[in-house]
Formats: structure tokens, sequence, C-alpha cells
């Protein structure tokens, strides 16, 4: 099965990595939304949130821990930022593994689009 954030993870596919460890990758998003857009993904492959299964709780709680350590270190926890993870089609997921988005640097309105 092919799976880009699996080659991100495995590095067979470039990306402007910012933190990764034995469990977790994040890098920016190629496509930014905001001034600051990463994503956070686990290092193994869940095809969306719905997969997550009871022994995944560590690790999902270990992506949130990444995902604010990024928001600090880049100045946007006091601000306000946003962290989503879109599930199938009408959320607009396109890729199917989990990846927290980390969006900050501007205001962002409320509903989402
Ligand atoms: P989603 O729509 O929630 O599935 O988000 C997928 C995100 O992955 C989008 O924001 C894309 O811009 C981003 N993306 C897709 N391919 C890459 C890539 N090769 N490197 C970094 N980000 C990517
Ligand atoms: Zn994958």
């Amino acid at each position: 099965m092919e799976c880009i954030f699996c080659e991100i993870a495995a590095k067979k596919l470039p990306a402007r990595i910012i933190y990764e460890d034995e469990h977790a990758v994040a890098f920016e998003d190629i496509n930014p939304k905001a001034p600051v857009h990463a994503l956070v993904i686990p290092k193994k492959h869940i095809s969306t949130n719905l997969d997550i299964g009871q022994n995944d709780n560590m690790l999902i709680g270990h992506l949130f821990q990444i995902a604010n350590q990024i928001a600090k270190d880049n100045g946007i926890a006091d601000r306000g930022f946003r962290l989503v993870m879109n599930c199938n089609a009408d959320s607009g997921q396109t890729v199917f593994h989990i990846h927290l988005h980390i969006l900050g640097g501007r205001f962002m309105s409320w509903p989402p689009g």
C-alpha cells in the first residue's frame, strides 16, 4: 500500500521535518494555510481517527504533546492556534494516514468552512 506520509516517515519522500522521535514525525505542510502550518503524524500507519485503537492511547497523547511543543517553539501558543484532524470525505481528508494539523500565526474564524 502506498502512503505518502509513511514514505515521509521512512525518509523515502522529502519533507521539511521539524521534529522526530521513535514514534512520531512532524513536518511543514507543503501547502500552508496559515503562517505556521505543520503536521504531526505517528510513524505507525493509521488511516483515520476512526481506526485509532485502545493500544494507541499513549501514541495519540504523544502527538498532542509534540503539537503543543511546536506551537510554543513557533511563538503561537499564547496568541492561540488550532489543532485539526480531518476524518473522511466531508471533512476534506485527503491523506489517509492520521495527521494533526497545527495552524497558527493569524486569526482564524469559527465555524470553519
Ligand atoms: P488533510 O486534507 O487533512 O488530509 O490534509 C492533508 C495535508 O497534507 C494538506 O494540508 C496537504 O497540503 C498536506 N500534504 C500533502 N502532501 C504533502 C507532502 N508531501 N508534504 C507535506 N505536506 C503534504
Ligand atoms: Zn501511512
